[in-house]
């Protein structure tokens, strides 16, 4: 006997923004198998886990939602990829379900990925593959729990096709919750439409959905623009603390939410290099690790190049104000940046010199090859005494014994129980995050049908702080043999 469920979808945004989306189907799935399910996710939003992953549960995450009122959209937006526009992109292969509020009251998105062909689908097939929805699944579970505001996978259900790639490789749907899928390219789009009045409404349903603070400001849009500049400074700040690489930083691929977004060819680095690339089709290393912060901020100017009618109808005025704006995104990313690196070293207050101690740090890392994730960690027992695996983490710890004085200072100008110190280091250094050969092996079972690897990995990296010691293997770089990593964008 089952009880009929009936989920509330609400449509805020294509009732606000019609022009902005294409009220839209998804494919028939021939064969639907649930892969993976967020039980947390789903109580999250209020919803029935053993229920969800019932065939009508799965039913409905593939996009049979009209009994429960709601109409699945397309939605349409622009994107600069790699720097070069394109007017036309949009949900290609995705669509918005519908959004829900979740148990805390707050407006989410559900929206499937693979769901098949689009109006926007251009060349492509309109399906996803079994191994990027895993990884965007893992990738997003590892962002959130380290704190890194994110989409996240509700579930992935292989469809029983086999699609087209470089092999034929078999399909999946994710179904993925954000707190909207928004995006720079959302507002380029709308900036391309000449209607000047669908612009303003979707900058008002952006600040009344996300940055609500700012309808109480003198000028509106100027205040939209610095919440979005201070959103990403502060997430971009995040990435660079954990070695994270977002891989395709195209403003298709930027919310306004402030949310990570489209885990591509996304990967964390092991040992430390600026110049750091992942994706096999950034020949020119635009979104190298390095590069992030000057990236997001280069999104942020297209993005205030699509408020300038709404700041002034006088051009020269609203550029003036836009600049002063992004002109902020500079300090606001250091002060991010530096207040979670200070929190990294057990630093506790703050002082000027600690910049040029934090650079000289950089410096003695990529020098002495650390593996970024493992050589913080390793910093909390420097401070309870035991100091040979930092040491031992650098090829020439020469540098950083001339170093160590420096940071000790830093970190005793507040005297402090050292045991705590340590522990609020832990804290915030990760033991696991999901390392590039720990994913492949995942992945790559998964795709031959072996969902252990992937469960296990989902499993260590939702609870990145605390090191178990049956779980060694996930806590160190890739071997040698590992090689060189690529990761793909067309997925
Ligand atoms: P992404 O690289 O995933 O951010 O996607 C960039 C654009 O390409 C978006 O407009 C997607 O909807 C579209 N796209 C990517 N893959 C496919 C596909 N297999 N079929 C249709 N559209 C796609
Ligand atoms: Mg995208």
């Amino acid at each position: 006997m089952t009880t009929e469920v009936r989920i509330a979808f609400d449509d805020s945004f294509a009732r606000a923004l019609p022009g902005l989306c294409t009220p839209w189907q998804a494919a028939p799935v021939p064969e639907p198998r649930l892969l993976v399910g967020n039980d947390a996710l789903a109580v999250e939003l209020g919803l029935d886990p053993a229920w969800l992953w019932s065939p009508a549960g799965v039913a409905l995450l593939l996009g049979d939602v009209a009994d429960h009122g709601a109409v699945p959209v397309a939605q349409a937006y622009s994107g600069h990829q790699f720097g070069g526009f394109s007017p036309r992109l949009g949900d290609g292969r995705a669509l918005l379900l519908g959004e829900v509020l979740d148990v805390g009251g707050r407006r989410r998105d559900v929206h499937l990925k693979g769901s098949g062909r689009t109006p926007f689908a251009r060349g492509g097939d309109g399906k996803a593959a079994v191994g990027p929805m895993l990884r965007e699944y893992v990738i997003g579970e590892a962002m959130h729990a380290l704190g890194i505001p994110t989409t996240r996978a509700l579930a992935v259900i292989a469809t029983g096709e086999h699609i087209a790639r470089e092999h034929f490789l078999p399909g999946a749907v994710l179904v993925r919750i954000a707190s909207s899928h928004l995006r720079v390219g959302t507002f380029q789009y709308a900036a391309t439409q000449s209607d000047p009045e669908q612009l303003r409404r979707l900058a008002d349903y952006v600040i009344a959905r996300h940055h609500p603070a700012a309808a109480q400001a003198d000028e509106p849009y100027v205040a939209l623009l610095e919440c979005v500049v201070e959103a990403q400074a502060a997430l971009v700040a995040r990435w660079m603390l954990v070695g994270f690489v977002h891989g395709v930083m195209n403003t298709d691929n930027m919310t306004v939410s402030g949310e990570t977004i489209d885990y591509g060819p996304c990967a964390f680095m092991d040992r430390f290099d600026p110049a750091t690339v992942f994706s096999s089709i950034d020949e020119h290393g635009r979104y190298a690790y390095g590069n992030q912060p000057r990236i997001a901020l280069w999104n942020l100017a297209r993005f205030a190049e699509t408020l300038l009618d709404l700041i002034d109808l006088d051009q020269e005025r609203a550029v003036g104000r836009a600049t002063e704006v992004l002109q902020t995104f500079t300090d606001r990313y250091q002060a991010h940046w530096v207040a979670g690196a200070r929190a990294k070293l057990g630093i506790a207050d703050a002082d000027p010199d600690d910049v040029t101690l934090l650079g000289d740090l950089l410096d003695l890392l990529h020098a002495g090859a650390a593996d970024w994730t493992s050589w913080f960690r390793s910093l909390s027992g420097w401070v309870r005494g035991e100091g040979a695996p930092v040491r031992a983490g650098l090829t020439d710890p020469a540098g950083f014994d001339a170093w160590a004085p420096r940071w000790d200072a830093a970190r005793n100008r507040v005297p402090r129980d050292p045991d705590a110190v340590a522990a609020a280091m832990d804290a915030v250094n990760p033991v696991y995050v999901p390392r590039n050969h720990m994913v492949e092996a995942a992945l790559g079972a998964a795709t031959e049908g072996d969902l252990d690897p992937f469960l296990r990995l989902v499993a260590v990296v939702s609870d990145p702080f605390v090191e178990r010691p049956d779980a060694a293997a996930y806590a160190g770089p890739a071997p040698a043999d590992f090689g060189p990593y690529r990761t793909f964008c067309g997925t």
